[in-house]
């Protein structure tokens, strides 16, 4: 079962009636979508224990999304100074974002779009995406097109192929790239159909977002199989969000799990300064010693590159552990740290 409303959500007992008045103001602002398949996962979830449950803290509204939240800023990623023409975003010089949609299968709490994820704007028209391809082509420098949105897996087989074909037409683009959700949470609509309109000359790598181990259902597995096995490379991104993941374990958990399904995990981001999401944010020190604390004792595959977003536009910027230190005598000796917290001086070259 699909869930748009409150009303929906305190029918199958995901939240209480006694919730009512408290979360009206906060799905007025702030929408709310669970789909089939994150229904299911929460439908054996006891009522007593959603409140702490790692999928639906991700989902279900909360009262404390309204209070004041001092930290928040307006455009926690500086997108808007990037984006020329509606639905595209050109931050770097060789990539840009093309947003068809702003629709998604769900409704994260801690999405940075939340103010216009699900919020009734229709999909780009034939006109502005023409604009965009015009945009494309004029630009050689360009060489990566990144779907994102919205979830772009919610466009039917025919426009993904008509938008593939479109983009495959621009020679001096080499690779796209699609960031979704929606192998974990529709996969239903992983179908044959969809795979072959990714089908063109260009290389299609799938981002997956999924931040906990419990996402990979079995439909999700299968999901998963499908895109692989057509021989999309898929990566993982997952934001480090306080109480679902923040631990050694479930991030292990995950990160294998990934592995295992054939998902390369990629990039952690920290999570960002949108109003309202203050519950989920974590501590960057915590994280980088988070992420230390997997090195030496979790596969090299499973680690993925801990990335921070600037407010203002800087864009992403990776948060590493100093393992490598300059001494500072000038002499150019290296002090390298080791996994086991051992320090090495590492001997001068030539
Ligand atoms: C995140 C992002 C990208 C992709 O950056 P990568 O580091 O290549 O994943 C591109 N453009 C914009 C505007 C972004 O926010
Ligand atoms: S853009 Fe991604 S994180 Fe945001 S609501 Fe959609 S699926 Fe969730």
């Amino acid at each position: 079962m699909t869930i748009r409303s409150l009303n929906e959500l305190i029918h199958s007992g995901l939240a209480a009636e006694s919730d009512r008045q408290g979360l009206g103001p906060v799905v007025e602002q702030f929408a709310v979508t669970l789909s089939d398949e994150v229904t299911a996962i929460l439908a054996k979830v006891p009522a007593e224990d959603l409140p702490h449950d790692p999928i639906a803290r991700q989902y279900i509204p909360r009262a404390a999304e309204l209070e004041p939240d001092p930290l928040a800023v307006d455009d926690p990623i500086g997108d808007a100074r990037f984006t020329p023409i509606k639905g595209l975003t050109h931050r770097y010089p060789d990539r840009v974002l093309l947003k068809p949609l702003e629709v998604c299968a769900v409704y994260c709490r801690f999405c940075f779009r939340r103010e216009t994820i699900n919020q009734g704007e229709s999909p780009l028209n034939e006109t502005e995406l023409q604009t965009i391809y015009d945009y494309l082509a004029a630009r050689p420098k360009i060489w990566e097109v990144i779907l994102s949105g919205g979830d772009p897996l919610l466009l039917s087989p025919r426009r993904m192929a008509k938008i593939v074909a479109r983009l495959a037409a621009i020679p001096h683009i080499g690779v796209l790239r699609i960031h979704t959700r929606i192998p974990v949470v529709e996969p239903s609509l992983i179908t044959d159909d969809l795979i072959a309109a990714l089908k063109s000359r260009l290389p299609v790598f799938v981002l997956l977002h999924s931040n906990h181990p419990r996402e990979f259902t079995e439909a999700a597995v299968a999901a998963i199989a499908r895109l692989v096995d057509a021989g999309i490379p898929m990566l993982g991104q997952s934001v480090l969000l306080r109480g679902i993941n923040d631990s050694a374990e479930v991030l292990t958990a995950l990160f294998r799990r990934m592995i295992e399904l054939r998902i390369k995990p990629h990039y952690l981001h920290h999570t960002d300064l949108t109003a309202g999401t203050a519950e989920f944010r974590t501590d960057i020190g915590d994280g980088i010693a988070l992420l230390r604390s997997l090195r030496g004792k979790v596969s090299g595959l499973c680690h993925p590159h801990y990335m921070i977003e600037i407010p203002g536009g800087a864009g992403k910027i990776p948060l590493t552990y100093p393992w490598a230190k300059p001494l500072a005598d000038g002499s150019g000796q290296w002090l390298i740290e080791s996994p086991d917290g051992l320090v090495y001086d590492y001997p001068l070259q030539g």
